[in-house]
């Protein structure tokens, strides 16, 4: 290994889990592969082909320049949807590359309309309905407007989807809350079908939404996180469980990440280790250092906090998180020796490190943890 750390992807997990999730959605459900934020911090370029590869022929992802390498990423064809941001400027080429894309406001639909009779060719939309998350969307006022434009329009504007986000389905204390989105979708819904307007994919679920709430997965279900093996929440997978007699988690981890150890020291009693007084030896102590830090994604609050896995044991940090170093405790592992192997996220030997420890410690979201890794750390696939 010549890089300081690697990130692994194993492709029998990708593989296991969209079996799952296209068996669990059933045959009628399209399933989007979410890759925004580099895949989810995986790496678009290589977690794309695998998911190609597993059956997936719709992907999603936030803005244009997402969409440009998700295309270059694709061996064979597959819809490519925008859900967040284009640049006015990149809307004709997005139009151009057949790349289709969330309408939220009206000044969207315009421009769109414009892109697509320039180019004489008809911009594949997502008219996203405002339900009540109020962070993007059409309110029922503006969609009606929205639908007096395409309806002007047929050859420029095809609605290739009716949408709107969900504000938190992965806890129940926002269950009221989404049950009034339910309900506003389909009122809105149906004001745009008894107008004229028929979307191909009517969808709104992410991935606690499809588990949580059925009846949400309508044509197509929009699923990020467990597409990498993670449950949106505790709760989620509980709800899951239910009263199933097989309590064992169906979804694998897609990702690990490892270093080696650089360097090895002893310490006496009474010596400071690190910067600062954060961390003072009690005992005479033989450290490691792992040249990760929070340059690479390795949390500044795991200070102190976090654990690596050496030769099958758990280590843990000491001293404050650096930007490209950590030191961890080896005082149990006197062989431990430059060169050897160390799992940052992952298994080793009986041992695992999940992110969810990691993003316990450090109160951050899976979610967060894994779109910190850097995007400059060399993903390499496990067969
Ligand atoms: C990120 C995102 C999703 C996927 O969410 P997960 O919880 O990762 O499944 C779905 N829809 C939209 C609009 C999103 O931004």
């Amino acid at each position: 290994m010549n890089e300081t750390s690697i990130i692994t992807l194993n492709e029998n997990s990708v593989r296991n889990n969209v079996s799952f999730l296209q068996k669990k959605m059933g045959k009628k459900v399209k399933v989007s592969a979410v890759v925004k934020a580099n895949a989810y911090g995986h790496g678009i370029e290589q977690i794309v082909p695998l998911f190609e590869k597993a059956g997936i022929d719709h992907f999603s992802v936030f803005d244009y320049y997402e969409a440009l390498r998700v295309r270059k990423s694709l061996k064979g064809d597959a819809t490519i949807m925008i859900m967040g941001w284009i640049d006015e400027k990149n809307i004709q080429d997005s139009v151009k590359s057949g790349f289709e894309f969330f309408v939220f406001d009206l000044e969207r639909l315009k421009i769109a309309l414009q892109a697509s009779r320039k180019l004489r060719k008809p911009a594949r939309i997502h008219l996203e309905a405002e339900t009540g998350m109020n962070r993007s969307g059409l309110h029922y006022d503006e969609m009606k407007k929205a639908v007096v434009i395409i309806n002007d329009n047929p050859e420029n504007l095809k609605v290739a989807g009716f949408c709107t986000h969900l504000a938190g389905a992965e806890s129940i204390s926002n269950h009221l809350r989404i049950k009034h989105q339910i309900a506003r979708y389909k009122r809105i819904l149906k004001m745009i079908t008894e107008n004229g307007v028929e979307p191909e994919y009517k969808h709104m679920a992410n991935s606690a939404a499809s588990f949580v709430y059925p009846k949400t997965r309508l044509d197509l279900v929009r699923i990020g996180i467990m597409m990498y093996g993670f449950w949106p929440s505790t709760e989620t997978f509980i709800y899951y469980l239910g009263n199933k007699a097989n309590r064992t988690d169906p979804l694998n981890r897609v990702l690990g990440w490892e270093s080696r150890i650089m360097s090895v020291k002893e310490i006496r009693t009474g010596e400071y280790i690190g910067y600062g007084v954060s961390f003072l030896a009690q005992q005479h102590m033989k450290t490691a250092l792992i040249p990760v830090g929070y340059a690479s994604g390795y949390s500044r609050s795991l200070s102190n906090k976090g654990r690596v896995l050496i030769r099958g044991q758990r280590c843990d940090v000491i001293g404050m998180v650096n930007m490209n170093m950590i030191i961890v405790d080896i005082t149990l592992i006197p062989e431990a020796s430059p060169g050897d192997q160390v799992v940052i996220i992952g298994r080793q030997g009986e041992m695992e490190i999940k992110v969810s420890a990691f993003s316990d410690i450090s109160e951050r979201l899976n979610y967060e943890v894994l779109t910190h890794l850097s995007q400059n750390i060399r993903r390499k696939l496990l067969k």
